[in-house]
């Protein structure tokens, strides 16, 4: 009925020159590179290591990081010396300070042009990356855009945000610098992943940086960003992603892992399967299922184990994951690679689970 080959996307990613932030390749068909940003103060090389700690552990792979002043320069040049991932300098209206972080250990520069004060001010910061030997990722936003191009009515949001990009990365171009990584975001999810699209083609050998800026708070967050980046990565576009939530930035690295897995792009920690629960249900699901995951996020495996509420959908669920409990009236029977191993009191189903994923 059908032609399978034709409900494969165009992998745009494929496309994309590839770029080299310290020891990640980003672009031309590498690995979509997960990242998020430090929000400990720049003041303290401490309290950012610490973050990039916890950051790391999630698995975060390249570290955006805010260099407000150029006081904070030294802590940026601590930080870079010590982190065991790459570190980006992120530079707003000061081309100095840009200048000075792709001189002291930036793996790359996260600039404006259109905040950095001027065309020669972008070559010079353009100069000292090209010496350092980093790229550059021109950072659009539809929040800051170029009043000239803002106020053109013929444009839409999108267009805006695409033809500003193509610019900068035009005058780079000639300049003689092809280091570059583009991102381009508004809040608005359509307008987003127009934008992208638009990017994808207007300028295909440039590798992308997905987002959905200022997406809002976890939940609200959460679900834009999934629904535009979702959009995207399974339209191949996008080389690295940032999920932006007003929130703890490991939460950002656990759900961009969360959705790389869920698109079967990249696996990273364990899945759990549970059901909604109905009036079936005659355990406490939600609280089992709770504490499954927490457990899981602890332990670094590759694991799916579905915890289900009733025997509707529970044993075959059960049996199809790794690890499985099919609950019934205040019990459980378990499963573990498709076998029944035991039956549990429902306030033995967490430990009984626990003790299996320390076995497997
Ligand atoms: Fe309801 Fe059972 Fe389905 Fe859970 S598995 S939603 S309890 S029918």
């Amino acid at each position: 009925l059908y032609n399978p080959d034709d409900l494969r996307m165009p992998l745009a990613r494929e496309k994309t020159h590839r770029v080299q932030v310290g020891s990640v390749a980003l672009g031309g068909g590498a690995p979509v590179v997960v990242q998020s940003m430090l929000n400990a103060s720049a003041q303290s090389a401490e309290e950012n290591l610490a973050q990039i700690d916890t950051l790391v552990q999630a698995g975060c792979e390249v570290i955006r990081m805010a260099i407000p002043r150029r006081s904070c320069l030294d802590v940026f040049e601590e930080v870079c010396s010590r982190s065991p991932v790459p570190i980006v300098a992120d530079v707003h209206f000061d081309a100095g300070i840009a200048i000075e972080a792709a001189k002291r250990g930036a793996s790359k520069l996260r600039i404006n042009p259109g905040n950095i004060g001027s065309w020669e001010k972008t070559d010079r910061v353009l100069d000292a990356a090209g010496q350092a030997g980093i790229p550059i990722r021109i950072g659009v936003n539809a929040g800051s855009l170029d009043k000239q191009l803002a106020a053109r009515s013929d444009l839409s949001l999108s267009q805006k945000l695409a033809q500003s990009a193509y610019d900068y990365v035009l005058h780079c171009k000639h300049y003689g610098f092809t280091d570059l990584v583009v991102s381009a975001k508004a809040h608005d999810v359509c307008d987003t992943v127009e934008t992208y699209r638009i990017l994808s083609r207007i300028m295909p050998d440039i590798p992308l940086h997905i987002g959905i800026t200022e997406a809002g708070t976890s939940f609200q967050g959460l679900i834009k960003s999934a629904a535009g980046l979702g959009i995207l990565l399974q339209e191949g576009i996008g080389d690295t992603m940032r999920i932006s939530l007003t929130d703890k930035p490991e939460k950002e690295v656990r759900a961009c892992w969360t959705l790389l897995s869920a698109l079967g792009i990249r696996k990273r920690g364990s899945e759990i399967i549970s059901c909604p629960t109905c009036g079936r249900c005659q355990v406490d699901l939600i609280a089992l299922a709770s504490e499954v995951e927490a457990y899981l996020q602890t332990v670094h495996k590759t694991l799916r184990v579905a915890v289900m509420g009733c025997v509707v959908n529970g044993p075959g669920e059960a049996s199809d994951a790794d690890l499985g409990v099919a609950c019934g009236k205040g019990q459980g029977v378990l499963f573990r690679k498709g076998k029944v191993i035991k039956k549990v009191r429902e306030d033995e189903v967490v430990e009984a689970l626990k003790e299996e994923i320390d076995r497997l």
